[in-house]
């Protein structure tokens, strides 16, 4: 037997990067082993949410056995109100905490998570460079010129990548970013043709070798997103991404008039959610965060969900070098997974900080570390230097 005996949770304060507030923890045990988790919402407005959610949740497992995730899985989802349907800062504050008991799971049992969801499908995981109106270099810059995307391609693809993500809608061609107006209902020809230009210099730039992920952050809605879609079709588009608020009857609306892969998932949680756009075959790529859609547990629940709609998977990873070491882990593990996720911010040095050790892929590939348990853990700057609440007993009286 092996029990939880105290939870610590961390609010970094990272004022100058977008990942401003990462919200962490690591559950310790009387064995000696603890485990590290990410409640992946450092970017956004909910970053004190999730970091008092994670103390409520922490409150319930204090003395429960970390190895048995289901029992506190479905305890987190089924004994607290809230949890059931829960939105994004509950299960990211579930996420957390599953997590790192996975961690401490394997650490147990010394084998890398991967043996535990059932082994390696493959030792080099396939990856793109994320996100590249921000250029692709340790300090995010602003893309605004159609010169400047055909850099950050360039740049990418010289590194390895071949395949790379994009927000073409994200800076208006002043530099300021685009209004909600005018990304929503319908889109002026202006606003199209800087679209236009911009994905065109990006396919020249690299060639028919390389992907190309349009994404769209849900900014656009139904009507603007099907406009942009077909616009961009000559591109040969490897999908789109978050075309507009995830819903699956809009979701339908979209792909019905688009011959573009569909992805999304960052903003839907649980399988309860997904279902929804599964039966409807709403979304060709499924892209759940294990630091928010409900942990390991349930990810690849959906992922194994997803696979019977011949749904392809690419996590969403946005979070800590930790959140990249748990999608490794599932995703070297699922017969459906399409390609990793390297956000730029995981080249930045305020994220690689946060961590032990500082994986990075080599020639676009990533491999699954082998260490025990998720094979990184928080660094002593976390744990030194981040604001920390610990909690000891369940103090609560629910
Ligand atoms: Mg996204």
């Amino acid at each position: 037997m092996i029990k939880i005996t105290k939870v610590d949770v961390f609010q970094v304060s990272n004022p100058d990067t977008p990942v401003s507030k990462p919200i962490l923890c690591r559950i310790y045990t009387d064995k000696g082993i603890y485990g590290d988790g990410e409640a992946a919402m450092s970017y956004g407005i909910a970053t004190t949410g999730a970091f008092g959610m994670l103390q409520d949740l922490s409150n319930l497992i204090i003395g429960m056995n970390p190895l048995e995730n289901e029992v506190i899985w479905q305890k987190m989802y089924r004994s607290t109100f809230w949890g059931q349907n829960g939105g994004g800062v509950f299960t990211a504050a579930m996420s957390a905490i599953d997590m790192a008991i996975w961690d401490i799971k394997g650490k147990y049992f010394n084998v890398p998570i991967h043996m535990l969801l059932g082994g390696k499908q493959r030792d080099h995981l396939r990856t793109y460079a994320s996100q590249l109106q921000f250029g692709w270099e340790e300090t995010m810059k602003d893309m605004i010129t159609t010169e400047q995307y055909a850099w950050a391609a360039k740049k990418a693809v010289a590194e390895g990548y071949d395949c790379i993500k994009v927000d073409f809608l994200w800076y208006r061609p002043d530099g300021k970013k685009y209004s909600d107006d005018e990304r929503t209902t319908l889109l002026n020809p202006k606003t199209i043709a800087t679209v236009v230009d911009r994905v065109r210099a990006t396919r020249e730039a690299v060639g028919d070798d390389v992907d190309i992920i349009m994404e769209n952050h849900s900014l656009t809605d139904a009507q603007s997103a099907v406009q942009l879609a077909k616009a961009v079709e000559p591109f040969n588009i490897f999908y789109f991404e978050e075309p507009n608020t995830p819903d699956s009857h809009t979701a339908k609306y979209i792909s019905e008039k688009t011959n573009i892969p569909i992805a999304n998932g960052e903003r839907i949680y649980t399988r309860w959610q997904y279902n929804k756009f599964f039966e409807n075959n709403t979304i060709q790529v499924a892209q759940p965060d294990i630091g928010t859609c409900g942990g390991i547990t349930e990810v690849k629940k959906v992922c194994d969900l997803a696979y019977i709609y011949d749904v392809a998977i690419q996590l969403h990873v946005s979070g800590s070098p930790l959140s990249t070491a748990a999608a490794l882990q599932v995703e070297a593990t699922i017969p459906n997974f399409i390609i990793h996720e390297h956000h730029i911010i995981n080249i930045t040095p305020a994220n690689i900080k946060l961590c032990k050790y500082d994986y990075q892929p080599v020639g676009g590939k990533f491999k699954v570390p082998e260490l025990p348990g998720l094979g990184n853990e928080w660094s002593d700057y976390v744990l030194n230097e981040a604001k920390k609440v610990t909690i000891e007993s369940n103090k609560l009286a629910w």
